[in-house]
């Protein structure tokens, strides 16, 4: 009698593409080597991701994004199996019931899975399994990048001039053309069996905005490089502006390589494209502060929860029954500074916001309004579709100053100069808060400032159809530097 041929699991996690994954292309030339058949996998267990579960936008991009693998991986043979964890108890008996003889993997990064896949990897490893994980994620990983002392990095530069010295020339693993699926895979479950998206429609505007998957991936590089990478460098300061990739949730889901991406960048180098060297460069730069964010993660796991410097902990925020209601009013858009409030109205209806306005609200939230980091990281989390727990994380430490290479605590956003400088004619502005659609633009970035009888032939009564702000801009700023300055001094952690 025939007895079936072994199978070789490739278990997707947050590298849902097939172009540059090292994994899904070592469990090919397995499956291969050894005339088994390939079995790819996706284990949905929030909790084992605990207390960082994705969040809401996480979820509504995952759905979307394993809907187009699970049809890319079917096309080319292997259809996606779905199952509910516990995770190393739905592997053991998906190995069990398809009589599996090896496991790969792309490797993450936060601790809790750095911890669960260690399990993962010892108990398959034991039951006679061929375990192997790859890099299908960064440029360099976190252990392989040493100060000359032989620590971790704190500063960004110095990481950076060390990794890109060491860059090797990009290359780019090929896309299966197919691959040898299962003739009779075991049972998984429907999609929409996970429970992904909404029970509330709130997401109108991200089917707008947004198309997850590796091939909404690739559209969206070609049309940056056809149009905002040649301005990257000075267009990325500019919210009104289509000037930054917007590949941040394509990068997190791991629809697109950063290796992919600096191939392509040097592509277009190499095709003689005028003017653009420091614009690519510029951008490998940007790639290489999320390689700093995953550097510093693993190196330093409590920093989610608790500031990088120790001396942070004791800063005295406000106390939380105080700070509610300002709380609730930056989440809902409505503090009355409008550069913040337009950036949280984008964050709620788009599920992303522009760099230089995650640096204004966090900058708000933190120093004018005095409410730990941790509050807007929470809020962020569960709000961005490029929720990522690295990057998160070094972007509210650097903002609330208690970070590694932290904005100086004594650097205190002016959002309405900001306004001013980057959104001059208040279009992202007057888009995002269309209450001032009929101000001046120069009268937006501040209207309480405004001549009430401008206010007034704009149809605008502040208080109520727009709020007044809800702090005075300078009173506050000397608020937060008296805080901060009670912490100098302290030593640091
Ligand atoms: P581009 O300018 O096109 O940059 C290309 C890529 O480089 C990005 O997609 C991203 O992967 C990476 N990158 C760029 N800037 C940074 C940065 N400062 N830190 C780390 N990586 C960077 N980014 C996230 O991906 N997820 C988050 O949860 C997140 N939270 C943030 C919170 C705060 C308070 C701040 C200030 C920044 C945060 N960022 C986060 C970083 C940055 O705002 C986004 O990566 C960027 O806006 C994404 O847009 P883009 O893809 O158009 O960026």
């Amino acid at each position: 009698m025939k007895t079936a041929p072994p199978t070789v699991l490739c278990w997707f996690r947050r590298d849902l593409r097939l172009t540059d994954n090292p994994a899904l292309c070592a469990a090919l030339e397995e499956a291969q080597a050894t005339g088994a058949r390939l079995l790819p996998v996706f284990v949905w267990a929030p909790e084992e991701e605990a207390p960082w579960a994705p969040g809401a936008a996480s979820r509504w991009w995952l759905h979307h994004s394993l809907a187009a693998l699970s049809a890319e991986l079917a096309a080319r043979g292997a259809p996606l199996l779905i199952r509910r964890g516990p995770t190393l108890a739905t592997l053991q008996a998906l190995a069990a019931e398809t009589g599996a003889v090896a496991l790969f993997w792309n490797r993450l990064y936060e601790p809790a899975l750095i911890c669960r896949d260690g399990e993962v990897k010892a108990a398959l490893r034991e039951a006679g399994l061929k375990v192997e994980s790859h890099n299908g994620t960064l440029l360099a990983e976190p252990w392989t990048v040493k100060t000359g002392g032989g620590g971790p990095y704190r500063v960004f530069s110095p990481f950076w001039r060390s990794v890109s010295a060491s860059l090797p020339a990009p290359e780019v693993l090929p896309a299966p053309a197919t691959l040898p699926g299962l003739a009779n895979a075991p049972d998984g479950l429907p999609l929409a069996a996970l429970a992904l998206l909404p029970r509330i429609a709130w997401d109108g505007g991200f089917y707008r905005a947004w198309s997850p998957g590796e091939q909404g991936a690739l559209q969206r590089l070609d049309q940056w490089m056809g149009q905002g990478a040649g301005h990257y460098h000075e267009g990325r300061n500019w919210p009104a502006a289509d000037h930054t990739s917007r590949l941040s949730p394509h990068l997190h889901f791991g629809e697109i390589s950063p290796r992919q991406l600096r191939l392509r960048l040097q592509r277009e180098l190499d095709g003689g494209r005028a003017g653009f060297a420091p614009e690519a460069e510029h951008y490998v730069r940007e790639l290489g502060w999320r390689e700093f964010a995953h550097h510093l993660l693993f190196h330093y796991p409590h920093t989610p929860d608790r500031p990088l410097y120790e001396r942070f902990e004791a800063f005295p925020w406000r106390p939380a029954a105080e700070a509610a209601e300002d709380l609730a009013a930056w989440q809902r858009g409505a503090t009355g500074v409008p550069i913040v409030d337009a950036g949280m109205r984008q964050l709620w209806g788009s599920g992303w916001m522009h760099n230089r306005v995650r640096m204004i609200v966090a900058s708000f939230l933190t120093k004018n309004l005095l409410i730990p980091w941790q509050e807007g990281a929470r809020w962020f989390w569960d709000t961005l579709v490029d929720a990522s727990l690295a990057n998160n994380t070094l972007g509210w430490q650097w903002a609330a100053g208690c970070g590694a290479d932290a904005a100086p605590y004594f650097r205190v956003f002016n959002p309405v100069l900001q306004s001013q400088k980057f959104d001059g004619e208040a279009r992202y502005l007057q888009h995002w808060v269309p209450e001032l659609a009929q101000l001046a633009p120069a009268a937006c970035h501040a209207p309480w400032t405004a001549k009430a009888g401008q206010r007034e032939a704009a149809g605008l009564r502040l208080g109520e159809h727009y709020p007044l702000p809800r702090v005075d801009l300078a009173a506050s700023r000397d608020r937060a530097l008296a805080a901060y300055g009670a912490l100098r001094g302290g030593a640091d952690g």
